[in-house]
């Protein structure tokens, strides 16, 4: 069993649009022990199966896990089958990385599963071709990430912050959000090395004065319900609240447990999508 951590951005800056369509971002990702579960389990004949806990998600070649196992059998060299189950507790579209993560778990499984021996960077260069977020979730951790996500720094940091995740009741298309983009929306200069500073130093108020998402206030404009969200959240809240990816989670973070707990409580007042999290 492998477990596919969710992820969240504490930076993400846009730094313009590419000549092939894509957008250069530089970004600070950690992960979060919101996970789903995933099996692997070869089969006799030479088709790839997927199954999950999830009506939400397709149980077909659609499936991140699906391309996944398709991208590493090819680069081994292996036509053995397999059945994959996710046991799904990350939420669908929500800006958390669910299906990059269940990517990234196959590919990690599938090389523990054929002993094929790929090292972590290998696995990461096969991810990229999954998707963006993918490299990134081969491992655990924080990391920078560049160009369009696959260009990986590890960073070592031992700031065990308490993360509280609120998903607001709104599926968001990462594709709308980008194309929503305007000019204003983009930085020149990206909080990710700064960030990364305070991180390392273990100064979580720091950290949360260097938060940002070129991301947030497109997606605000296209879905008014994450704003409406923010704003009771806000007053909940006695720290700051962002938003992760191309939301709509949005999250607090907080040293310690007691006054995460507190508002996990009170935002379940009025949503049953919430969570408390740590970082890992
Ligand atoms: P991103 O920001 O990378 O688009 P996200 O965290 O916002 O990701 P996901 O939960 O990964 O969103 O889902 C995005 C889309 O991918 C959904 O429309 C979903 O149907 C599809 N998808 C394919 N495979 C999976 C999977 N294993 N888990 C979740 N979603 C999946």
């Amino acid at each position: 069993m492998e477990r596919a951590y969710a992820k969240i951005n504490l930076t993400l800056d846009v730094l313009g649009r590419r000549p092939d369509g894509y957008h250069e971002v530089d970004m600070v990702m950690q992960t979060v022990d919101l996970s789903d579960l995933v099996w692997l389990d070869e089969t006799d004949g030479d088709a790839i199966e997927v199954e999950s806990s999830s009506s939400q998600i397709p149980a077909d070649h659609r499936n991140l896990a699906y391309v996944a196992a398709d991208v590493f059998r090819r680069a081994a060299g292996i036509r053995r089958g397999v059945r994959i189950r996710i046991d799904k507790s990350i939420p669908v579209a929500a800006g958390l990385g669910g299906g990059s993560a269940d990517a990234a778990a196959v590919l990690r499984g599938l090389n523990r599963l054929w002993n094929t021996g790929f090292s972590a960077d290998e696995l990461a260069q096969m991810g990229a071709r999954v998707g963006s977020d993918v490299p990134f979730l081969v491992q655990s951790g924080c990391a920078i990430a560049r160009g369009r996500g696959e260009r990986l720094e590890r960073v070592d940091h031992s700031l065990r912050a308490w993360v509280v995740l609120i998903r607001p009741p709104v599926f968001v298309s990462t594709a709308e959000v980008y194309e929503a983009l305007s000019p204003q929306d983009y930085t020149s200069e990206p909080r990710s090395r700064q960030l990364v500073e305070r991180l390392v130093a273990g100064d979580l108020e720091q950290v949360q004065a260097l938060v940002h998402n070129g991301l947030a206030d497109a997606a605000k404009r296209l879905y008014p319900e994450i704003l409406q969200v923010e704003r009771r959240v806000e007053h909940l809240s006695p720290v700051p609240v962002h938003m992760s990816g191309s939301g709509p989670t949005l999250y607090c973070l907080f040293a310690a447990r007691g006054p995460a707990q507190r508002l996990w409580g009170a935002v379940r007042g009025f949503s049953r999508d919430v969570y408390l999290c740590r970082f890992v």
